[in-house]
């Protein structure tokens, strides 16, 4: 059995902060020994700047309850055992997340970050581990851009609303039937909105049609994972358009993604994609990596499947569902296809990254 690495949480308070702390509880590589949080809770308890905050279902691993949360600027009190960091934490402003997250990097940490703050940024990696766990070898680049301690980087996952079907798309793409044209709406949960899309009382009762910024990032973060890395550099790969509808509904974990496409090429019949999709599998499955989904493309036939409250939690939360498939009058195909945000979309996915980076060696340990 190898020795835990000792991790730290930053925004270690805030609702993916949480997911972290349930979901490392019981991690057989990682120990959490420090948390981090605005300079509002610094100084507390952990149970006591979270205080009626605790938004799991599950209650608080008691080993978290009195350990002293640092502010996450307080360098100075980062425990001397720490080898890497989660980070859930966005300072308001993208540059400032941006300096804050490379700051880490500067003192030697790796940093796998859920912010979309660095998503664009070049040299940093925005990983799928299913998909692109070949863009982590920019990380030795960005060292060498950066001056920073061969120990420490920043590698980020990209939006949740993309986990939802992008593995699948990937999956077809990677049989011999390349994708050309994608329009996707999605539904997506109140925890994406975070502490506050969680106790505004008002969010429960409406559908809200917009979602600021997540189109955006719906339509533009495949083409930074679908790219090539090459010549120490990741080419995006605009190949594949995508326009999205993002909303907001009243379900409090899972984003739901109906998706309808339109291949480039030949269109395999809905048996052969079913086949494709359930046998996928990745990098991190043939790895056994610890939160690696097996499988990870989960296909249902029954009508009403995937439902939010009986397939969220399929595959530990890290398993994508899909259900509906079918052809459609104006494009090829359509289906619709579930991941849950804060697990698969947020810690779980970044822990998945971190498992990976460890046995690629990324994390000196
Ligand atoms: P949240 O519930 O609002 O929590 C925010 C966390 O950041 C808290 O720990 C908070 O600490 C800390 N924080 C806020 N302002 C800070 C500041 N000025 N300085 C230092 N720390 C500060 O948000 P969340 O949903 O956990 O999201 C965290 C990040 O993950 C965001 O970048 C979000 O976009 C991203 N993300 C979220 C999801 C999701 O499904 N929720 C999915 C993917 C990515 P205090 O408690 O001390 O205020």
């Amino acid at each position: 059995m190898r020795k835990k690495i000792a991790v730290g949480i930053l925004g270690a308070t805030g609702v993916v902060g949480q997911n972290y702390l349930r979901l490392l509880a019981t991690h057989p590589w990682f120990e959490i020994v420090d948390l981090a949080a605005s300079s509002r809770s610094a100084g507390k308890t952990y149970e006591q700047a979270v205080g009626e905050r605790w938004l799991m279902d599950s209650s608080m691993p008691d080993e978290f309850k009195n350990m002293k949360v640092r502010d996450v600027t307080d360098y100075a009190a980062i425990p001397a055992d720490v080898k890497l960091f989660f980070s859930a934490t966005e300072l308001g402003d993208k540059q400032a997340t941006r300096d804050f997250e490379f700051a880490y990097a500067e003192q030697g940490y790796p940093v796998v970050s859920n912010s979309s703050a660095n998503r664009w940024t070049p040299d940093v990696p925005m990983v799928i581990p299913e998909i692109n766990g070949d863009h982590l070898e920019i990380l030795p680049i960005q060292q060498k851009n950066r001056n920073f301690p061969d120990s420490g980087f920043v590698a980020v996952k990209p939006n949740c609303s993309v986990q939802s079907y992008l593995v699948a798309i990937h999956a077809l793409n990677e049989a011999g039937y390349p994708v050309e044209e994608i329009l996707v709406n999605t539904l997506q949960a109140l925890s994406g909105a975070g502490y506050k899309g969680l106790t505004e009382p008002e969010r429960r009762i409406t559908v809200n049609p917009f979602i600021p910024g997540e189109e955006e990032k719906t339509e533009n973060e495949p083409s930074k994972i679908l790219g090539l890395l090459e010549d120490n550099k990741i080419i995006p790969d605009y190949s594949m358009e995508i326009s999205a509808l993002c909303t907001r509904v009243p379900v409090i974990d899972g984003h739901t993604a109906l998706v309808y496409l339109n291949f480039a090429e030949e269109v395999p019949e809905l048996d052969t994609i079913k086949k494709i999709w359930s046998e996928f599998t990745a990098e991190p499955q043939s790895l056994k990596l610890p939160s690696a989904p097996v499988p990870p493309i989960l296909v249902m036939e029954e009508d009403d499947r995937p439902q939010v409250h009986l397939d969220v939690d399929n595959g530990e939360g890290m398993a994508v569902t899909i259900g509906r498939l079918a052809e459609d009058k104006f494009f090829d195909i359509r289906f619709v296809a579930l991941s849950h945000n804060t697990v698969r979309g947020a810690a779980g996915g970044a822990i998945l990254t971190a498992e990976l980076l460890v046995e690629k060696g990324y994390i000196k340990v």
